[in-house]
């Protein structure tokens, strides 16, 4: 495409401009965008971030963030989804632009609890300190002076009569590196954990912090802002939840799963009731492990865990008649009947796979939905094992599972931390004899699929051509084509169906 000259001057005074918008690539949040976005792209900016907040969670588990494989893996993860890469040092528009509305986006959505908070607050901490570590020295210098954290450098006279009292108060620094080194003055407040923690000499109400210690002042700084911001901002909750467009949005991205949608399409049919059992222990997680255990030994399972372990089912590939074969068959064990069966459950089942009520094809659950909503009670057994049950509870069960002492304290060490889905990777690890699964878990049936290809070498489950479950396989298939609208986790719609179809399971 050519431009006229008044054209490209006009686009010029457009970057200039834009440019002026977004100074620094890096910043505190401070100011909430104006602009107007369309809801598709606001959508978009909040998965992609929630992406990258993920990737940032995994990574500072799994790697010490000072190393060179953490700095890796994490540009590589800004440059794939778009984000400002090198704070400062490139001067995108779009990327900064999109890393300031989405911040405020997953701002809203993870304000509305305790659990949530903590979880934004921690992910962009890390984000942040890595991008400031990334800065030059120089760099570093313009945007303190930007956010308003430009610190008095001490002078040379000064740092040579405070040589030795500099050497001995800062851990790392010989006389030499003193003399090397900027020095700054900081307010106490300023320097808390410093000080704290003996790391700098004070003189008369000020720390004198080396230059390399700085990062830790603005990351102090940039916490107590956004935690501030946070509470403020979900005391101002309830207006936002009156706005129609915004409240489902927003609702789906704290439960959000980020991935592909592992609904039953691609799998109908390559399941046997018969080989459920041996699945259990092999490949499901310790969710649908629990569920198919507590299923088995009380053949029942209030509506929660019928909801969760019928959709997971229906997931990895089981067709409706086998689920309606696969239910009855268990609860006439127990104290139903099959006409109480026929009368008050498969119609709920019937419901699960589109067949009744809205006749909407309902997605099995993602971790973040299990993990953050509709936790259990006494007596149910639905919900995540690394977020609902007793830690105590949690150990017998994964020595009964046979994990091996040291793997059990790396587990727990993770739950402690609130990182659940973290934890059942490593589960997933120390059941599959791997060292890293290569994948971010997000979906139970994600857990299921790759396990399953772990096992089969690669390759995805083999259709089981003998067995009387899949008697209906072909005309189910179909089915499956044709109610192909099912609404995917990333469909806003999705939440509040579900609601209608959980009315369906209150039987317990
Ligand atoms: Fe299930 Fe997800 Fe919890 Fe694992 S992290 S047990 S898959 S809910």
């Amino acid at each position: 495409m050519q431009f006229s000259s008044r054209e490209r001057q006009k686009l010029a005074r457009l970057a200039g401009d834009r440019r002026e918008q977004y100074p620094h690539s890096l910043q505190f949040y401070l100011e909430p965008p104006t602009e107007s976005i369309s809801l598709v792209e606001f959508e978009s900016f909040a998965i992609d971030r929630l992406k990258l907040l993920k990737v940032v969670e995994n990574l500072g588990v799994s790697h010490v963030r000072s190393t060179d494989i953490y700095k890796t893996k994490l540009e590589a993860e800004l440059r794939k989804l778009k984000f400002p890469y090198r704070a400062l040092a490139e001067d995108d528009y779009e990327a900064r632009r999109k890393d300031h509305i989405s911040h405020f986006i997953l701002r809203l959505a993870y304000c509305q609890s305790e659990d949530l908070r903590r979880w934004f607050l921690q992910q962009e901490m890390d984000l942040f300190r890595y991008r400031f570590n990334e800065l030059t020295e120089s760099l570093m210098q313009k945007f303190l002076g930007h956010v308003n954290l430009s610190f008095e450098a001490v002078g040379e006279d000064l740092k040579n009569e405070l040589v030795n009292e500099l050497s001995a108060s800062t851990p790392g620094f010989t006389v030499s590196k003193v003399k090397e080194q900027m020095f700054y003055k900081v307010g106490l407040a300023d320097a808390v954990d410093l000080f704290r923690a003996r790391r700098v000499f004070i003189k008369d109400g000020f720390a004198y912090v080396p230059f390399k210690e700085i990062d830790v002042i603005v990351l102090n700084n940039y916490r107590t802002k956004l935690s501030k911001a946070l509470a403020l901002t979900a005391r101002s909750l309830p207006s936002i939840q009156s706005d129609e467009r915004l409240q489902p949005l927003l609702n789906h991205l704290s439960h959000s799963y980020v991935g592909p949608d592992y609904s039953v399409q691609k799998n109908t049919g390559k399941i046997s009731l018969e080989q459920i059992d041996a699945l259990s222990v092999k490949s499901f997680p310790l969710c649908m492990r629990q569920l198919h255990r507590a299923l088995r030994d009380s053949h029942h399972l209030r509506h929660g865990g019928r909801m969760q372990y019928g959709l997971f089912l229906k997931g990895i590939g089981l067709t409706l008649e086998q689920a309606l074969e696969f239910w009855k068959k268990e609860f006439i064990r127990g104290k139903v009947d099959a006409d109480k069966f026929d009368k008050g459950y498969a119609y709920s089942i019937r419901h699960n796979y589109g067949k009744e009520g809205k006749r909407t094809d309902y997605t099995p659950y993602s971790c973040m939905k299990i993990i953050m909503s509709n936790p259990p009670s006494q007596g149910d057994y639905h919900g995540c094992p690394f977020r609902h049950s007793d830690p105590e509870l949690l150990k017998q069960k994964l020595q009964l599972y046979k994990i091996p002492p040291s793997g059990i304290t790396q587990i727990l060490e993770l739950v402690k931390g609130m990182h659940y889905q973290l934890a059942c990777q490593k589960y997933f690890e120390l059941t599959h004899d791997v060292d890293d699964i290569g994948f971010s878990l997000n979906h139970p049936n994600q857990y299921f699929t790759e396990s399953q290809k772990l096992l089969n070498g690669g390759r995805e489950l083999k259709k089981e051509l003998n067995n009387s479950g899949n008697f209906h396989q072909k005309n189910n298939t179909q089915e499956s084509i044709n109610s192909s609208s099912t609404p995917t986790s990333s469909n806003a719609t999705g939440d509040t169906e579900l609601e209608g179809l959980e009315a369906y399971f209150t039987e317990d």
